[in-house]
This record gives structure tokens, sequence and C-alpha cells, in this order.
């Protein structure tokens, strides 16, 4: 039987190894912390559950996949509901906005609220389809980096189908041209963040976000985010996956241009494929010291970090829902601030995800959990003490003008999240959310591949390489891998 190691356990990992298990390699894991799920965690405190990291979850078939990958009944692990409402929106100028799921009544009411005639969200909403259609299996499905993925019919339709993506507007300049009303280009500029980048600079193409919310729907698992990582990381064991938590990899052991294993505190274990589901900046850096490192990839500009107040609150706010966005009054200085100036832009954008408003043993009766997040410049050694605290002020004015309560008193407990922080638990270089940003229009190009072209044997999965961040193309990340993989090694025989 062939050997795999994966190096760590994040979500690309554990989908990585569920898939090369179910196509009978033995697999390891190696993963640094004593739990699973990298950033896909939560944690307790007084009483209030917290999901730690990310909130929204899109395209959950693709967990489902995992499952039935492997001869289960997905629903026996891991079930999640459609949200209604996918966001509520609030404006300083007083304007809220309920973004439905059900996209005709999404329509109704951007028309009542914003005076936009229904049928220009309803072509927006299409377009984006349209461009999810002409791209997801160029961009999304496949390597971007073999030659060969360019050959088939359905890929030669999207490169000829390319003109009308947009790719040499930004995000802003089409959402301006075809929605016109501010409220509203600057709702749809927003899906921008989704991959940490600016609107004022990612090309047009990703406009394709959006139809993964509003066409496809948002969803909760049940038992919050974290059940993703419980559910999937239950079935990798029942597949016969071995998981070393608290094992941190320190080299990758390389020979004649070979990946022939790990060295983990100070142990050699050999290998037929090494997966590194950790973030590709350090893998080099760290790991391949020896080793020539692909200097452009690893250079590509990196997506937004977060700042995160997890906020167990003493009251209820009916006029919230799961997810809420309450906006910077300058969107442009905010994404000027984030990307140029690499500051914390003093009146941000706030989001607020509230789990307990659908998961009732999330926080205690007559309490929310608030999970509170701004969107913040990488690491790079700047005073974060000092900024959390002005920032904690700036998000306490806010939300208290908008939501007209005094919100700093009634929070009952509170823990912090930072770009240190993100750094150090999961190696996420520079504490990026989403690795490298798109913003530029070759940002997927330019994006490390999901094998090395210098290392045999030595793969990639997850956030940092292709197809990039966010759980929906970690869990195609690993389907991408897992495939060469298979492709390239099926008949490998073990090193043992
Ligand atoms: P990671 O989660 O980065 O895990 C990598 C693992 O590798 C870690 O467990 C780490 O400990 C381990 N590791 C690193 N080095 C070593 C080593 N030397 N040896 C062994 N193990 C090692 N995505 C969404 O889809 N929706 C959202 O709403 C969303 N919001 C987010 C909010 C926050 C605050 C954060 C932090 C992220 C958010 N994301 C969101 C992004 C999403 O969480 C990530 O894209 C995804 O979880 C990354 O998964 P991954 O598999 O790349 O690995």
């Amino acid at each position: 039987m062939a050997r795999a190691v994966v190096i760590g356990a994040g979500i690309a990992g554990i989908a990585t190894s569920i898939r090369l298990a179910t196509a009978g390699y033995q697999v390891e894991v190696y993963e640094a912390n004593d739990y699973p799920g990298g950033k896909l965690t939560q944690f307790e405190q007084d009483g209030f559950r917290f999901d730690a990291g990310p909130s929204l979850f899109t395209m959950p078939f693709l967990v489902d996949e995992l499952f039935e990958e492997a001869g289960k009944n997905p629903t026996h692990y891991f079930n999640y509901e459609q949200l209604p409402v996918v966001c509520n929106y609030f404006y300083e100028d007083g304007t809220r906005l309920s973004a439905y799921a059900q996209p005709t009544a999404f329509a109704q009411e951007v028309e009542q609220k914003l005076g936009v005639p229904a049928k220009v969200l309803e072509k927006h909403l299409h377009n984006s389809a349209e461009i999810f259609e002409h791209t997801h299996q160029l961009f999304m499905e496949q390597s971007l980096h073999q030659a060969k993925n360019f050959l088939n019919l359905d890929v030669v339709k999207s490169i000829a189908n390319m003109y009308k993506m947009h790719i040499f507007s930004t995000m802003h300049e089409v959402n301006q041209r075809k929605l016109k009303n501010p409220h509203l280009v600057q709702l749809f500029d927003r899906y921008a963040t989704y991959n940490g980048s600016s609107p004022y600079k990612a090309p047009g193409i990703l406009n394709i976000i959006p139809h993964l919310e509003h066409n496809m729907g948002a969803y909760l698992p049940q038992g919050g985010m974290h059940s993703i990582t419980q559910s999937v990381y239950k079935l990798a064991i029942e597949l016969g996956v071995q998981f070393r938590l608290g094992a941190k990899v320190d080299k990758i052991m390389v020979e004649n241009k070979v990946a022939k294993g790990v060295m983990v505190q100070g142990r050699e274990v050999l290998a037929d494929v090494v997966v590194s589901n950790m973030d590709v900046v350090p893998t080099y850096r760290h790991l391949l010291k020896n080793e020539p490192a692909p200097e452009k990839a690893l250079k590509q500009e990196r997506s937004s970090s977060a700042l995160i107040f997890y906020w167990g609150m003493g009251a209820t706010f009916p006029e919230l829902d799961v997810h809420n966005i309450l906006f910077a009054q300058d969107y442009k200085a905010e994404f000027e601030h984030l990307f140029e100036l690499k500051k914390i832009y003093p009146d941000p954008t706030v989001y607020i995800n509230i789990t307990s408003k659908r998961e009732k043993n999330d926080a205690p009766a007559n309490a929310e959990n608030w999970f509170v997040m701004v969107n913040v410049p990488g690491n790079q050694g700047q005073d974060w003490d000092q900024w959390i605290t002005e920032t904690r002020q700036s998000v306490l004015d806010k939300t208290s003008r908008i939501l007209g309560k005094d919100i700093g008193a009634l929070i009952q407990t509170e823990a912090i999240l930072d770009p240190r922080s993100i750094e150090q638990k999961t190696s996420s270089f520079q504490g990026s959310l989403y690795g490298s940003s798109s913003n530029n229009r070759y940002a997927a190009f330019l994006r490390h591949p999901n094998f090395s072209r210098k290392i045999k044997h030595l793969y990639f999965c997850g956030g940092s390489v292709h197809p990039g961040g966010g759980i929906p193309l970690c869990l195609l990340s690993a389907k991408i891998v897992s495939n060469i993989i298979k492709e390239k090694h099926g008949a490998l025989v073990t090193t043992q």
C-alpha cells in the first residue's frame, strides 16, 4: 500500500487524507496543534460557544462529497440548514437592508429600500451565475498549472467566453457601472473581502462570489461551523487515517529532488508522497530551507487578516441575524488603509456573526455569542496592542451608534484574536486569512500550484495554493491534489 504523509490537519489536510484513504493510501497526518481543524476551530468561555474562525458556509455539497466518496451517508455525520436571510446590512445614514436568500425577495427589498428596480439586481445575480458557469471548471475544479487541462472542450469554451468575464475592469468598476446606487455597489463590492482582497483592485471576474451566496445559498451547520471539522475528522479516523496531534513537522526530507518523507521531533517518517497543508510560505522557508523556493509565487501580496472580538452579550438583538454588516462610510478609504497604508481604518466596516440566533445552546438564555470582526492588514510587526485598544473603541462606538444601545455595557465575557495569534496558531504567513490576495488579474495563475515543479512527490493543498482560500476552495484543493496524486502514483509500492 502506498504511504502518504499530510502536514497539517486544516480542513484541506483532513479532506485530502479522506480522499487518499478512500483511494487505498495509508495516510498519516501530522498536526502541530493538539487539535484538528486549523482555522476552523472553536472554543467555549463562560457559557458561550464561539466558532473561532470561519463563519460563512457555502457550497456544503463539497463536504457531503467526502462522505459519499467514502460510501457513507453524509446526514449520519453532518447536517446543515439554509439561512433564510443571507445577511443584514446597516449603513451610517440609517438605511437597513435584509438580503433574503430568495433572490426575488432580495430584489424586492432592494427596490423598496434603495429604489433600485428589482430587475437590476436580478440581472446582476444572473450575470454572477454566468461567470460561475463559464469559469468554475477552469479555475476551481482542476489544476491551472497542467497544460493538459487546457485541451478539454469545456475549458476551451470557458476561455472563448473570457471576454464576458470583466477581467479588465475591477469589481468596483463593474458594480458601479451595473448597479449605480452607492449602497448597492458597496454591498456587492464587499464580496472582494471573501478572499481577503480589495474591490478597487480585484478583477470583475470575482463577481462570481455573490453567486455562491445568493444563488447557491448560505448555510449554517448544526452545532456551528466547528461541526464541519468534527464530522470530517471522525470520518477520516473511521477510514484508518492516523492523526498525530501535537506533532510539528520540522523538515521535508528531499533526496535527488524527490520528497522522501518528513522529519518530526527528530524522527524520520518515510512516505511515497508528501502533501503540505501548511501555508506555502513557511513550508518553503522552514521545512525546505535547502531547496530553491519559487520566489515569484511566495512574494505575491497576501490577503487581508482580521481582528476579532468574541463577545458574550448579556442581551438579545432582534434587529440582528446570523450574519450582519455595519458598513464604513468611506469604503475606498478603508481599502486604501488595508492594502496601501497597511493600517486599520479608524471607522472600519464591522461584521457581526451570531450563531446563537439559530443554535440556542451557543449562549445562555437572553444572551448572544457575538463574533465581531474587522478586516486588518497582515502582521508585519505593527503595534497591535495599541491598534487593538483603538479599534475596540471605534467598533464599540459604531455598533452603539447604529444599534442605539451602549454595547460596551452589555459585554459579559471577551476574547480577542489578531493577526499575530492567527499566524502563531496556524502558521499562516502574516496571519492572512486566505493565502495570497486576488488584487490583480493574474492572481489565480500566480498562486502556487498543487504540486512542486522542482521536487517530485511533493504536493500542496489548502488556502495558500490553487484555487485559493475559504472552506469551499480548500475542499476543492483537496480534490484537485488527490486526483493528481492518484493519476501519478496510483501504482506506487510502499517504501517499507
Ligand atoms: P489551516 O486552517 O490554515 O490549517 C493549517 C494547519 O497546518 C494548522 O492546523 C497548523 O497548525 C498546521 N501546521 C502548520 N505548520 C505545521 C507544521 N510544521 N507541522 C504540522 N502542522 C502544521 N472561510 C470561509 O469559507 N468562510 C468564512 O467565513 C471565513 N472566515 C474566516 C475568518 C477567520 C477569522 C479566519 C482565520 C479564516 C476565515 N476563513 C473563512 C478562511 C478559512 O478559515 C481558511 O481558508 C481555511 O480554514 C484554511 O484551511 P487550510 O486547510 O488551508 O488550513
